[in-house]
């Protein structure tokens, strides 16, 4: 068998949505199973829809999912040539013809059909009057393919036997009249040229595979296989549309997660390892049980709260450096790398989107402005307690080592010395230095936090009680 070569195709007329990212997945996780090539193809022959730009963003959200072509991006603007070449061709092997049909005459016809009550129209030329011979040079034309009698049947990778009805299919076009190809020329003309033997799409291009291999019966040219992927649906279970918030790989980018966890998450919409519930899976893992077999036929439920929770578990497990350099431009600019990488991995284990860090971290960077009410009338009220409190901030000054481990040993013989059990300060203190009731381990927040800072904190709480 011909080694794999699937591409991904997408048309520069939007960013990369959720949609299109995962046939890219699918389709580089088929490559990379199979030792195949994965190419990417922008299809930009509609000029005025497309643009460069959206190319370029296109190609730079797929690289940063970690997926790039094994060859040169192929763009069909570049190509026009070929797909002429390709619609003479069909036109001589008398499996297509030129229509000399003006716009008008289409409306009038497509008005006629509708009079008749016919719910679409659909182009067949009479079949003994396909003349192209006697017709004055210059004057425009369209090329249509000539729509078989016969039913057209293919397996597909995912849905088994497809049968379409030949005779429910128009004279589709190849070549409009002003000379740019249709999606089916261009698409055939590309797969063809790259050697294509897959293709994995979206289901909403099913119906456009009859018309594509009708194309490739009359070259005489072998078909690649063919997979359609279901649509991917919101939690309530309609079309996945921009109704169910961010759609674009680009929006995901922005919010702060990571490309990892992305892509193991779309790896997962609508294709299962098959192998227990594990979801967390490296992407060495992903590649060795992809299979087209593993494709479900029913469509795929995008829940946005399960990425946020596979978010939270590359982010637990990403080296602490990382982490910190990922935090950064969620802070003050001020702040230091080195203070940044201590916060993040005391936090790392609850963090679940890096920008958590500004509410979930604030009592680093910033001094408390005020303290929970509830905590304040819950822990600071007891009568003895500004007297220990003056009397640990004094210890406190003179500690050598501020450490966690001995700043909690320490506090733990000022308890016996009071009587009292630890949490009977723990809670009041964390009150004091964060302004909350919930927070890290004390130890380690003073820790980070260093003495004067501590100290100040301490200083101005017990000015307040
Ligand atoms: N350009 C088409 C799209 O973006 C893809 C066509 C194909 O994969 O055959 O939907």
């Amino acid at each position: 068998m011909a080694p794999v070569r699937v591409r991904f195709a997408p048309s520069p007329t939007g960013s990369l949505h959720i949609g299109g990212a995962r046939t890219a997945v699918f389709n580089w996780l088929y490559a990379r199973h199979t030792g195949g090539d994965f190419l990417v193809r922008i299809e930009d022959t509609d000029l005025e829809r497309s643009q460069g730009d959206l190319a370029n963003a296109i190609l730079d959200d797929l690289q940063w999912l970690g997926m790039e072509s094994d060859g040169s991006v192929v763009y069909q603007s570049d190509r026009l040539r070929e797909y002429h070449e390709l619609a003479h061709a069909l036109v001589e092997r008398g499996a297509a013809y030129r229509d000399y049909t003006s716009p008008e005459q289409l409306e009038a016809m497509r008005d006629q059909a509708r009079r008749r009550g016919e719910v679409s129209f659909g182009f067949r030329v009479d079949r003994d009057k396909v003349c192209q011979k006697d017709r004055p040079e210059g004057e425009p034309y369209a090329v249509r393919f000539l729509a078989p009698d016969e039913d057209i049947v293919f397996l597909d990778g995912v849905h088994g036997e497809v049968r379409f009805r030949g005779a429910a299919l128009d004279d589709f076009v190849l070549l409009r009249r002003d000379g740019s190809p249709t999606y089916h020329l261009s698409v055939v003309a590309d797969d063809h040229a790259m050697g294509i033997t897959d293709v994995i799409r979206g289901d909403d291009h099913i119906s456009n595979t009859p018309k594509q291999l009708l194309i490739y019966r009359v070259m005489n040219w072998e078909p690649p296989r063919f997979a359609h992927v279901p649509l991917i649906l919101g939690p309530d279970k309609k079309r996945l549309s921009k109704r169910h918030g961010a759609t674009s790989v680009g929006e995901y980018r922005q919010k702060g997660y990571l490309p990892d966890a992305l892509f193991n998450f779309i790896a997962l919409l609508g294709w299962s390892p098959g192998k227990g519930d594990r979801e967390i899976l490296s992407r060495a893992e992903l590649v060795q049980a992809f299979s087209i077999d593993g494709i479900k036929p029913s469509s795929a439920v995008f829940d946005e709260t399960k990425l946020v929770w596979m978010n939270s578990e590359y982010l637990h497990t990403l080296p602490v450096s990382d982490l910190a350099r990922m935090l950064v431009p969620y802070l003050d600019s001020s702040v230091e790398e080195g203070y940044v990488q201590k916060v993040a991995a005391l936090l790392q284990s609850r963090l679940r989107m890096p920008q958590d860090i500004r509410e979930m971290g604030a009592y680093f960077f910033h001094d408390p402005e005020e303290w929970d009410e509830k905590g304040r009338a819950k822990y600071w009220s007891d009568a003895e307690f500004p007297k220990r409190f003056s009397q640990y901030i004094e210890d406190l000054e003179t500690r050598v080592d501020f450490g966690a481990a001995a700043l909690e040993n320490d506090l733990r013989v000022h308890c016996n010395r009071w009587g009292i059990e630890a949490a009977k300060i723990i809670h009041p203190l964390r009150l004091a230095l964060t302004g909350r009731t919930v927070s890290a381990g004390l130890f380690e927040v003073m820790e980070i936090l260093g003495r004067s800072v501590v100290l100040r904190r301490l200083k101005r709480a017990l000015a307040q009680l």
